[in-house]
């Protein structure tokens, strides 16, 4: 089903002309009321007036994360305080949170396109959405509730967490839509098998799964436990939360709402504006937004864009799902390693659950990478000597795939924590 044929089908003119208008009109907005913006602009030393057609973005300035710094808490503010109706922030774990404040009409733009996502899934009137994604300052949560309500859906807004009540509710209430980060679905499977609880008499059939980036691996992991069908959807607070990309039945890439939400992909290391299947960091335009708008926003995801007709009848371009992010990647020895590879190739692999942790250290001045993975209960009983034949054919196996030598070390199942939330895969004792 797609909720909005207008603009999820529009021809690549008609939808480049609109896009133009959009980021016209956003330049020019952006240029009268945001001091920063303003002064970025005049660095560049381009005026509104040089902005006409979309291809003109390229003249515009980039916005990066360690500008949000700068502009915390609501430097990039566009709108009058008292329009803004909804604060959100990111976790800021790694310093300052990240501001989105949201006007009622911005608002009204995520619910569009969160109800967008959700219908990938097919959702309609008549599903019951058990939302496991945490309410709060978090996207996640209200994100897809405001997609559902428009939709008209049975929103059953559990959150994160308590994993038995979890299960209880999605068996009670009959639900048929799951959104929750792929981990956590991961870690509501396994609960559910302990508990005796078969996916197989429950009417869920679609699984809307985000926040952080999985694999192919993962997805059929997730389909053959869950008895679903796994969508990878896409988003960050800075630009709107969910509700950026999400993938179509046809599972093959995210379409972007690009004429909400401009995307580009550039070389991170020069700027330069990539084509198609040239993997390099998504920079995302906020076409429509009034609260605190984004400007070529450097998001430090890994992707690479596909402009090519979908099956599903959308005209929208896609995005590959995540390959890492720019933070995420390892540099091990010199060689550029994302934990979506290393996860790809446990995967593949018999014997070893999708559980595992990389522990980056440096000794003598080199780097060293073990992963550390979970057995499942066949391997565990097995004597030492097999134990350490499995752990030097996934040692060689991530070597065939990475070109660089691990330590593998094989652990017994349940060690390695279980998230609610997003899962901490890499422990970095070098920095
Ligand atoms: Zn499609």
């Amino acid at each position: 089903m797609i909720w909005n044929p207008h603009y999820e089908t529009l021809g690549r003119n008609d939808l480049e002309r609109l896009q133009g208008e959009r980021l016209g009109e956003l330049v020019d907005r952006l240029h009268r009321r945001v001091p920063f913006y303003r002064r970025r602009m005049e660095e560049r030393g381009v005026k509104p007036a040089d902005v006409n057609r979309i291809a003109d973005i390229t003249r515009l300035p980039f916005l990066n994360k360690d500008d949000m710094r700068e502009v915390y808490p609501l430097q990039l503010l566009a709108v009058d305080l008292s329009e803004i109706v909804e604060v959100h922030t990111s976790s800021g774990t790694t310093g300052l949170p990240v501001v989105d404040a949201y006007t009622s009409k911005d608002l009204g733009i995520w619910a569009e396109s969160m109800a967008r996502t959700l219908a990938m899934g097919d959702t309609s009137r008549s599903d019951v959405v058990h939302n496991a994604y945490g309410y709060g300052l978090f996207t996640g949560g209200l994100g897809v509730h405001y997609g559902a309500r428009l939709i008209g859906a049975t929103i059953i807004p559990i959150s994160g967490g308590n994993t038995v009540r979890q299960l209880s509710i999605l068996k009670d209430f009959r639900a048929t839509v799951l959104t929750c980060t792929p981990s956590y679905a991961l870690h509501l499977a396994e609960a559910a098998r302990e508990q005796g609880l078969d996916f197989q008499g429950l009417p869920l059939r679609v699984g809307l799964f985000g926040a952080e980036s999985w694999s192919e691996s993962m997805r059929r992991e997730l389909e053959a436990k869950m008895r679903l069908k796994a969508l990878d959807i896409y988003g960050l607070t800075e630009v709107i939360g969910p509700g950026v990309a999400s993938e179509c039945e046809v599972q093959d890439g995210l379409h972007i709402c690009e004429d909400l939400f401009y995307p580009e992909v550039i070389d991170p290391q020069t700027g330069q504006v990539l084509p198609d299947g040239a993997k390099g960091e998504l920079v995302l335009t906020t076409l429509t937004k009034e609260g605190t708008p984004m400007l070529r926003y450097r998001t430090r995801d890994i992707t690479f864009l596909d402009h090519s007709p979908c099956r599903c009848g959308r005209t929208s371009v896609r995005m590959h799902r995540l390959l890492g992010r720019t933070d995420d990647m390892l540099i091990i020895r010199g060689v550029n390693v994302f934990p979506s590879q290393i996860e790809e190739v446990l995967l593949r692999l018999e014997g070893v659950e999708p559980h595992y942790q990389l522990i980056v250290e440096r000794e003598e001045r080199l780097d060293s990478l073990e992963v550390q993975v979970e057995m499942n209960e066949r391997l565990f009983s097995d004597e030492i000597k097999q134990l350490e034949r499995a752990e030097r054919r996934i040692a060689e196996a991530l070597f065939a795939a990475l070109g660089i030598q691990t330590r593998v070390k094989l652990v017994e199942p349940k060690a390695i924590p279980r998230s609610e939330g997003k899962a901490k895969r890499v422990i970095d004792k070098r920095k």
